[in-house]
């Protein structure tokens, strides 16, 4: 009998192994946030409980596969939060009660001293290096495997061997050790994936220094000269010197503005939330990228009206300096850029459209990709790196429409109001 029992004891612990790989996969999908993630963590620790108790346990003398569910409760504890391990103590009991009311009975007997063990334990738990956290997992195992063995044989008489009882505990033990290694593990390998991104934002970040240095010296030399003008010439008229001053310090604040949109980009994080009017930002980000319009001989359309959306006002205007400022360089033999914006439910749809060179649908897809640039060594590949970047944290979404030599649509949908 004890065969069939480890049997479906292992099955269940594959069951609970496969739930919280999918919760894993999950998670890596969607960049939840930590709160989700225990959300997560509880719905397949419950979903593993659930099948195991739906398929595995029939008949109250199943107990060896019923202690699966202690199992489950101390991993929600240690690897999840305390309310984790409490709430899947309940929803076991409530199952068990639902199938006998002794077995319900049973399971609040040999489940609970599990999850008092290991509440009490939790705080030292999570702090301790992993091969502490195996030998408090193993004396975790031992003493409940043990009362729920004393349980089992006086309460129920189920009068294991001597044979069964070591097997019912080598079992449990190998369980639990077998549960942390698997749990340590994803902890790793998530820890590591986050490690992975911070170093490609460094990266990029690093990139980007290279070509804002070069941008930032420009006017630095320009004020430096000014400077020693100043410096070498006690004739100048007071008012040359007062114009003098004045581009050092026009030229001076251009380099700040700089280092601020590099510093904006460093740090996406939304710190000063303000309510952004549209139309006049955008009337603004068509003044900064005049010149570059001329240049190409790129004639800009603006229909935007009056509308009101959340975020920081920087990083929108950086946004959309960006986009247009790419759709303008797709028309090196100039064309017709029209800037369109359409209040819909919600929001905004605001549309950036170019008569240029286009994308195929392989560059399509490398939108947004750190480095990815047709332009060579003028192009950084971060300009769209920032704009998802931006359009995510303002909650919107962006869609494109594009074919090579006809042009580009740029949507960028934004929540707001007008
Ligand atoms: P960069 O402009 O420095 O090349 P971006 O991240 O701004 O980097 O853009 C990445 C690439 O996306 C560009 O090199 C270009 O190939 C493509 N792209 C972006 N916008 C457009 C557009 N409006 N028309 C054609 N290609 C575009
Ligand atoms: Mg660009």
């Amino acid at each position: 009998m004890i065969n069939d029992l480890v049997e479906s004891f292992i099955i269940n612990l594959f069951i609970i192994l496969i739930c919280v790989q999918i919760n894993y996969f999950w998670q890596v999908k969607r960049e939840t946030d930590e709160n989700n993630n225990y959300l997560a963590l509880f719905i397949a620790l419950a979903g593993s409980l659930l099948i195991n108790r739906l398929f595995f346990v029939s008949e109250i003398n199943s107990s060896l596969s019923l202690h699966i569910g202690d199992l489950v409760v101390i991993i929600g504890v240690l690897y999840g939060r305390a309310w984790i391990g409490t709430m899947l103590f309940i929803l076991l009991t409530v199952m068990s009660t639902l199938i006998h009311p002794l077995q319900g009975l049973y399971t609040i007997m040999t489940s609970l001293p599990p999850l008092l063990i290991s509440l009490y334990l939790r705080k030292i738990y999570i702090k301790i290096p992993i091969k502490k956290k195996y030998t408090q997992a193993f004396l975790i195992a031992l003493i409940s495997s043990i009362i729920s063995m004393s349980l089992a044989n006086g309460l129920f008489s189920n009068r294991w061997t001597w044979l069964d009882s070591i097997l019912y505990m080598l079992v449990y033990i190998g369980g639990l050790l077998g549960l942390v290694y698997y749990m340590e593990n994803l902890k790793r390998s998530r820890m590591l994936k986050r490690e992975i991104i911070n170093t490609e934002k460094l990266q990029a970040v690093s990139h980007l220094a290279a070509s804002i240095s070069h941008e930032v010296r420009n006017p630095l030399t320009a004020t430096k000269g000014f400077l020693q003008l100043l410096k070498s010439d006690d004739n100048l008229p007071a008012e040359k010197k007062q114009q003098f001053i004045d581009i050092a310090i026009s030229e001076l604040n251009r380099a700040e503005n700089i280092i601020n949109d590099y510093l904006a980009f460093a740090k996406p994080s939304m710190e000063l939330q303000e309510t952004i009017e549209i139309q006049s930002e955008i009337l603004k980000v068509i003044e900064i990228v005049k010149p570059l319009a001329n240049m190409n001989a790129v004639f800009i359309q603006c229909h935007v009206p009056v509308f009101y959306v959340n975020g920081e006002k920087h990083l929108f205007q950086q946004c959309f300096v960006n986009l247009v400022k790419n759709a303008i360089e797709s028309m090196q033999e100039g064309g017709v850029l029209i800037l369109k914006a359409e209040p819909i439910k919600k929001g905004i749809n605001i549309t950036i459209s170019d008569t240029g060179i286009g994308m195929n649908d392989e560059q399509i897809s490398r939108l947004g990709e750190p480095y990815f640039s047709t332009k060579g060594v003028k192009g950084t590949g971060l300009g769209m790196v920032a704009v998802y970047r931006i359009v995510k944290s303002m909650h919107g979404s962006i869609r494109v429409k594009s074919k090579p030599k006809e042009g580009t649509t740029f949507t960028i949908y934004l929540p707001g109001h007008p």
